[in-house]
Formats: C-alpha cells, sequence, structure tokens
C-alpha cells in the first residue's frame, strides 16, 4: 500500500506544472459533475416511483368507483321497480355517462398484465351487468313476478361476479401500490446514499485537490522562496524532494547555482586572505625598514637642531640648514615609501594648503643641486614675478617636482641643462621642467607612467627602480591636478605638474619661534625617559638640560622603568616602543593599570611612524605620540603642555 503511494507520489511529483494544475482544477469540478447528474437521475426515479405510487391509488379508486356506480345503479333500479317512480333510475343513468368514462381511465391507467385481463373481464361483466339492468327497467314492475324474480336473480349474479372481480382486481391493485410504494422507498434510500456518497466524495476531492497543490505546488514555492533567500545570504540550501517538473528542475539550478556560488565564495575568500597576508606582510616589511632608517635620521637630525640653536655663525647655520633638508627630504623618502602601500590601499592622507609656487621651486632647486653638481648639470630656476599659490599637499608636490628634476638631471648629457620653471593660467597653475637630455623615443613614451618599466634604463648605470613617475602620477591625480609630457629623443625632454590654483596662504609658524619657547620650560618637575638606545637618550639629556629645572632620569629596559617609576613618581614619561625585555605599549599598559602611575601623562617616542601603531597606542593611553627623528620644536611645545 504504501509502496503504491509512494509511486504515486512519485507520478504526481514529475507532473508538469500544467497538468498538476489542471487535475487540481478538474478534480472537484468532476466530483461536483458527478453529484449534479446522479443527484438529476435519482430526481426522476424518485418521480418515476411516486408517480407509480399516485397510479395505483387511482387505480384502486376507480375500481371502487366502478363497484360504486353498479351497486347503486341496482339498487335504483330494484327501487324503481318497487315503487315505479322514475326517480330511483337516477344513479342508473349516472352510471350509464360514469362508468364508461371511469373504465376508460382504468385502461389508460393499467400497465399490470394481470391487471389488464382483469379489467376485460369485468368491463364484459360490467356490460353484462348493464344489459340486465335495461332489462330489468324495459320488464317493469307489471311484468309477471316469476319473470321478474329470474330477471333480478341474473342481476344478483352478474353482480356478485362483478365484486368477485373487483375484490381480485383490488388485491392485485393493493400489492402493486405496495410494489410501487417500496420502489419509491427504494430510490429514497438510494438517493441519500448517493447524495451522502456524493458529499463525502466532494469533501475528499477538495482535501485531495487542497492536499496535492498544498504538496505539489506550494509548499515546494515556498521552499524555494526560502532557498531563495538562503542563496542570497550565501548559506547552504536545504534539499527539496527529487522531482522533474518545473520546480523540481529550478530547485535543481538552485542547488547548481549555489555550489557554484560557494566554489567562487571561497576562491575569492583564499584570495583575499592571500592578499591580505601579502598586504600585510608588505605592511610590516615597509615599517620595519622605515624604522630602521628613522633611527639613525633621528640621531643626524635631533643634533642638527640643537647646533643650530648654539651656533651663530652665518656659514654654519647655512650647513646646517642644507643637512636639515637633505635629512627631512630623506625622511620623507621614507615616507613616501610608506605612501606608495598608502597610494594602492586608497589610504593616501593628504593636507591640502596653499602652497607658495616661488618658495617651492627654491627649494626644489637647492635640494637637487648636489645631484645636478656631481653630474655637471646647469640648473636654472625661472620664478614668476609675483608670488603665486597652488593648492597641494606642499610635502607631496615637493617630492613629485624633486621626482622629476632628478629625472631630467639622471637621464641627462654631460654639461646638460635642465630648467624648472613655474606658469599660470587663470584657474591652474603649471610647474614645468625642461632638460636637454637624452630625450625618449616615441613609441617608448606610452610605457611612461608603468610601475617598473625603465624603458630600457635598467641597462645603464643610472640608478632607479621605475616607480617614481607612477608615484608622482598618483599623487599628482590625487591633489586634483595631473602630470603631462613631451619629448624628442636626443634632444631632451619636458615633464610637467598641472595644479589648481589658490588663495594666499595663512601666514607659517617658523620653526624657530616655537623652539624659542624652550626656556619657557623652567618649571621644576622630574622626566623619566625609558629608552635603550644611548644615542637617543643623549639627545633628550641636551635637550633636557637646557632646562635647568627639568631632572631627567632613563631606564634602560621595560621593568627597570616601570621600577623607578614606582620608586620616583615622575611628572611625565618618554616611552620607547621596542625595549629590550618588553614592548613599550606592555609598559604603558602597566603605567595605566596601576593605581600610583595611572594619572601620569606618558609620550611615547617611536621610529614607527605607522598611523595604525599611533592610533593603537593613543586608544591605548598615550598621552601623545612623537615620531622619530624627532621634531625638536614639536617635542617641547608637547612637554609644555602636558607637564604640571
Ligand atoms: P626611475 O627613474 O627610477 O627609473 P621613473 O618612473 O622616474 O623611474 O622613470 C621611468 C623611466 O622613464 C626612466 O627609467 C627613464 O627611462 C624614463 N625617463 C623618465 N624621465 C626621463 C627624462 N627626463 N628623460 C629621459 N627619460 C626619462
Amino acid at each position: 500500500m504504501t509502496k503504491i503511494f509512494k509511486l504515486a507520489m512519485h507520478w504526481w511529483a514529475d507532473r508538469p506544472l500544467r497538468i498538476k494544475g489542471l487535475i487540481v482544477i478538474a478534480v472537484p469540478i468532476m466530483v461536483l459533475l458527478g453529484t449534479l447528474v446522479s443527484g438529476y437521475l435519482m430526481g426522476v426515479q424518485a418521480k418515476r416511483a411516486q408517480e407509480n405510487v399516485q397510479r395505483t391509488i387511482q387505480i384502486q379508486r376507480d375500481i371502487q368507483e366502478v363497484h360504486t356506480l353498479l351497486a347503486e345503479a341496482a339498487t335504483g333500479v330494484r327501487g324503481y321497480l318497487l315503487t315505479g317512480y322514475e326517480n330511483f333510475l337516477r344513479p342508473y343513468q349516472i352510471s350509464e355517462t360514469e362508468l364508461p368514462k371511469t373504465l376508460q381511465r382504468l385502461r389508460e391507467q393499467i400497465r399490470d398484465r394481470q391487471q389488464t385481463e382483469l379489467l376485460n373481464a369485468l368491463s364484459a361483466l360490467a356490460v353484462k351487468k348493464r344489459d340486465g339492468l335495461v332489462e330489468l327497467i324495459n320488464i317493469g314492475s307489471a311484468s309477471p313476478p316469476e319473470k321478474l324474480t329470474q330477471a333480478l336473480v341474473m342481476n344478483k349474479k352478474v353482480l356478485d361476479d362483478l365484486r368477485v372481480h373487483i375484490d381480485t382486481m383490488l388485491v392485485r391493485e393493493e400489492q402493486l401500490r405496495q410494489q410501487s410504494v417500496r420502489q419509491a422507498n427504494k430510490v429514497y434510500d438510494l438517493t441519500m446514499i448517493v447524495t451522502a456518497s456524493a458529499a463525502i466524495a466532494g469533501v475528499l476531492g477538495a482535501l485531495l485537490t487542497s492536499l496535492l497543490f498544498s504538496t505539489g505546488i506550494v509548499r515546494r514555492v515556498h521552499q524555494l522562496t526560502d532557498n531563495a533567500g538562503r542563496l542570497e545570504h550565501g548559506k547552504t540550501l536545504t534539499p527539496l524532494a527529487a522531482a522533474n517538473d518545473e520546480l523540481g528542475q529550478l530547485s535543481h539550478r538552485m542547488v547548481r547555482t549555489s555550489h557554484l556560488l560557494a566554489a567562487r565564495t571561497e576562491e575569492v575568500q583564499k584570495a583575499r586572505q592571500e592578499a591580505e597576508r601579502a598586504n600585510q606582510s608588505k605592511t610590516e616589511f615597509l615599517s620595519r625598514t622605515s624604522h630602521e632608517l628613522r633611527t639613525p635620521l633621528n640621531a643626524i637630525l635631533g643634533f642638527a637642531q640643537l647646533l643650530q640653536l648654539d651656533i651663530h655663525a652665518k656659514d654654519a647655520q647655512q650647513s646646517l640648514d642644507h643637512i636639515l633638508k637633505g635629512g627631512h627630504h630623506l625622511l620623507a623618502l621614507i615616507d613616501e615609501v610608506l605612501d606608495i602601500a598608502r597610494i594602492e590601499t586608497g589610504h593616501l592622507q593628504l593636507s591640502l594648503e596653499p602652497v607658495e609656487a616661488n618658495g617651492l621651486l627654491r627649494e626644489a632647486l637647492l635640494l637637487i643641486a648636489p645631484l645636478a653638481h656631481v653630474r655637471n648639470i646647469v640648473l636654472t630656476g625661472s620664478e614668476k614675478t609675483s608670488d603665486i599659490y597652488l593648492l597641494a599637499d606642499r610635502k607631496r608636490l615637493l617630492q613629485v617636482i624633486l621626482n622629476l628634476l632628478s629625472n631630467a638631471v639622471k637621464y641627462n648629457k654631460e654639461n646638460g641643462t635642465v630648467t624648472l620653471s613655474v606658469h599660470a593660467t587663470a584657474t591652474q597653475v603649471q610647474l614645468l621642467v625642461v632638460d636637454s637630455g637624452i630625450g625618449i623615443a616615441t613609441d617608448m613614451q606610452k610605457r611612461l607612467f608603468t610601475p617598473f618599466d625603465r624603458l630600457g634604463a635598467e641597462h645603464k648605470p643610472v640608478e632607479g627602480n621605475g616607480l617614481g613617475l607612477v608615484v608622482s602620477m598618483q599623487l599628482a591625480q590625487a591633489m586634483g591636478g595631473g602630470i603631462g609630457m613631451s619629448s624628442l629623443e636626443g634632444q631632451g625632454s619636458q615633464f610637467w605638474v598641472n595644479l589648481p590654483i589658490a588663495q594666499a596662504a595663512l601666514p607659517e609658524e617658523g620653526c624657530r619661534q616655537v623652539i624659542t619657547e624652550l626656556a619657557t620650560l623652567h618649571r621644576p618637575c622630574s622626566i623619566l625617559y625609558i629608552e635603550d638606545h644611548s644615542s637617543n637618550l643623549v639627545l633628550i639629556e641636551i635637550l633636557l638640560a637646557r632646562s635647568k629645572h627639568v631632572q631627567l632620569f632613563s631606564a634602560k629596559n621595560g621593568v627597570e622603568g616601570l621600577h623607578m617609576a614606582q620608586q620616583l613618581r615622575p611628572d611625565l614619561i618618554l616611552l620607547d616602543l621596542q625595549l629590550p625585555d618588553m614592548s613599550g605599549e606592555e609598559v604603558l599598559q602597566e603605567v595605566r593599570a596601576s593605581a600610583s602611575l595611572k594619572d601620569i601623562p606618558v609620550v611615547i617616542l617611536s621610529a614607527d611612524a605607522l598611523a595604525t601603531t599611533i592610533h593603537r597606542l593613543k586608544a591605548g593611553g598615550a598621552n601623545d605620540y612623537l615620531t622619530k627623528p624627532l621634531d625638536v620644536a614639536l617635542f617641547f611645545s608637547t612637554l609644555n603642555r602636558l607637564l604640571p
């Protein structure tokens, strides 16, 4: 049984939706039609049975009527014979007209063969009886009594025969009536059964079709909708019962799509993880490299700034300016290495401000002069007669100009020339670098601005990595401008940077002005510097020695630093991040966790300039974060702000 049910369900599941729909609609309609037809037939049957019953009752009445008519006629005739009054002949006269009609009706109504035969006999007897009565009337009361008596006896005999026939007919008719009643009852019962069956079949049919509709279509459509939702959220699909109709095929395709999607998501995730890993190691590499370069630079720039404070001779000041500018440029280059990563990840931060073009031009020429000198290149600048400002990030723009200038020098000829000039229109400023160098062949020019493509320069003794122009272009674009070029092979090249023109800048706060604030730091206070690098320590010692009221203590590792902090309770802690025994970050955590130390301001001094590190340390409780090489002015302004 269950096997048959399963087969039926399987058959149903495989039917196309068109067939399913037809079945679902057709079954109730068929049931309804069947009910109507059977109801109609039963009605016809019941009517017929009812008519039969009515007919037999009518026949019984008519048979009685025949008897009554004849009996009353006979009685009337007898009365007439006794009295001679003609009034007694009235029943006889009625029977004369009514009897043929009644007999005719009986003939029409009777269908039973036996009754028909009896009716024929009855009709004959009735005629005989009537003839007898006619004879009695004709004889009249005046006839001799013997003749009258004989005629009366004859009549009586015919009437008795008639009675016997009538009784037989009545008995038979009663049988027929009962048969008809039974038949009518049977039809009635059958009608009830058929009606009940049709109602049950209707209910069952409706239930069945609802069930089929629900399981075959509605439930599966809901499951498909659920699965579509799951697919949208990348979840695994709930398997649907196997079926070969349109819904089954749709489900099958959705499952296939989900597998494809899952495979692709996995691939994408893997690729993303790999990219993240690669990016992470690149960032770490860049962070480490910049850290290593920043540490010695810290000493160079720090001591140069100190010398600048102490030595006032003009020549020496100029030399120190060169050292500081070169050092700062180097520092900027290190930052640019980090910038490459930022540009690629779209995290480059620019501070756009009005930059004075002539000043920038002079600074760029000054910075590139040593390189030009080595290559015997004549470097000239063509400034604008009036001050002109462009909107840019000054450091980034200098980086771009220096890159173009260094290319103009590097790819030049012996004793060649390089000119840097400023041009302006109503909306933009152009910085133009023109060289009389080797130039770039026309077919090579389309390869410019392609990472690591040095256009064959890699085979020449000219240093480079093929990234300068790419970074320059990206920086210029990020600042809202662009780079263009033209070149003739063997005659030289022109590279230009276009940037939006700007209004005059706000007056700059000079470094020296800030540094003189050093003198104001004269409140008695103690500072603990936790640092393992002696050159960094010496620099801070010298810087702070200028203020008589500051007492500097130092610790060479984290544990010693924490111990001294507990003993001394300094007014401020300067903290390096890379310590031999523990990280500066852990020292900071312990300071912030200690009830006695938690309120002491902590300033991080680190060569790690990654924005994420700075953000993390500040979030972890550092009051400020100064990067090495130390900006002396910033250092003192920070101390002034944090010391009590
Ligand atoms: P790099 O100079 O480090 O190789 P760049 O991206 O700055 O990388 O330049 C890419 C290439 O374009 C150079 O290797 C050089 O072949 C060519 N190039 C750039 N500037 C000039 C120029 N002024 N004259 C001739 N060739 C140049």
